[in-house]
């Protein structure tokens, strides 16, 4: 019942000219898999001409990052105003713009809200670091940072959010999650914690997808999980063929 999601996080990859001949590439090799969302997540200079590019496709563009506030002294940020037109999702709570960003769960908070009040739908990605993973801590640290993120949230727009959860010893590693485990804290963790927030209908109707490693030869078994509902792809969503064939196996 849920529609499954895969988006491409493109981090700091791909020129302007670069971004604009990649989805014109991806496009048509995307359009048949019209059972997935599918997702693309340039840098903030490519947005205005990747979003042009796919106008009349069905494929929705996301920025990669989102401030709180409508304007201000906040150098190097990007508003929620100023993208509105061009994006569909924003990506928040990267553990990227966590650790180099200092991106907090206060901020996360404060910028899905925003994003929500302007019409942009938060990707709100969370996860552990591997010394809280082998210390035990993985569902109490990952269900802190949900709750955390989804403050003052309302049930009304919580469809509107997907979660991404994405291990950080698993992110650009090679090192991926099993299957067993993204369902373990999907569905036992993250599942269990909207439950608990907004009651079973509204849970059932997030999406929450597994980041960390996704590849064609991994992807079926994250999709043959109960609870995980797509992927936030770094690596393999700068090349067409790759890309193209994780949305396939989720169609
Ligand atoms: C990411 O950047 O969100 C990510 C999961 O990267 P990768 O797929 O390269 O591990």
């Amino acid at each position: 019942m849920r529609t499954p999601i895969i988006a491409g996080n493109w981090k700091m990859n791909k020129t302007l000219p670069e971004s604009v001949a990649f989805v014109k590439e991806l496009a048509p090799a995307l359009a048949p898999y019209t059972s997935v969302e599918r997702v693309v997540g340039p840098t903030y200079v490519a947005l205005a001409a990747v979003s042009e590019a796919l106008s009349g496709t069905d494929i929705a563009v996301s920025s990669q990052g989102i401030h709180w506030e409508d304007e201000g002294a906040y150098t190097s940020q990007i508003a929620p105003v100023m993208i509105q037109d061009l994006v569909t999702y924003a990506i928040i709570g990267h553990s990227e713009c966590r650790a180099y960003l200092g991106e907090t769960d206060e901020e996360v908070n404060k910028k899905a809200r925003a994003a929500l009040a302007h019409g942009i739908k938060p990707i709100i990605a969370v996860g552990e670091s591997l010394e809280q993973n082998e210390a035990g801590e993985t569902s109490s640290f990952v269900g802190g940072q949900v709750r955390a993120a989804l403050e003052g949230i309302s049930a009304e727009d919580m469809p509107k959010v997907v979660i991404a959860y994405e291990p950080i010893w698993a992110i650009g590693t090679g090192k991926s999650a099993s299957g067993e485990i993204a369902q373990n804290i999907i569905g036992g963790t993250i599942r269990a914690v909207l439950i608990d927030l907004y009651g079973d209908e509204v849970a059932q109707k997030i999406r929450i997808q597994y980041g960390g490693s996704v590849k064609p030869d991994n992807m079926a078994e994250y999709m043959s999980q109960p609870d995980v509902d797509g992927a936030l792809v770094g690596g393999a969503s700068l090349k067409v063929d790759a890309f193209t064939e994780l949305v396939k196996i989720a169609a």
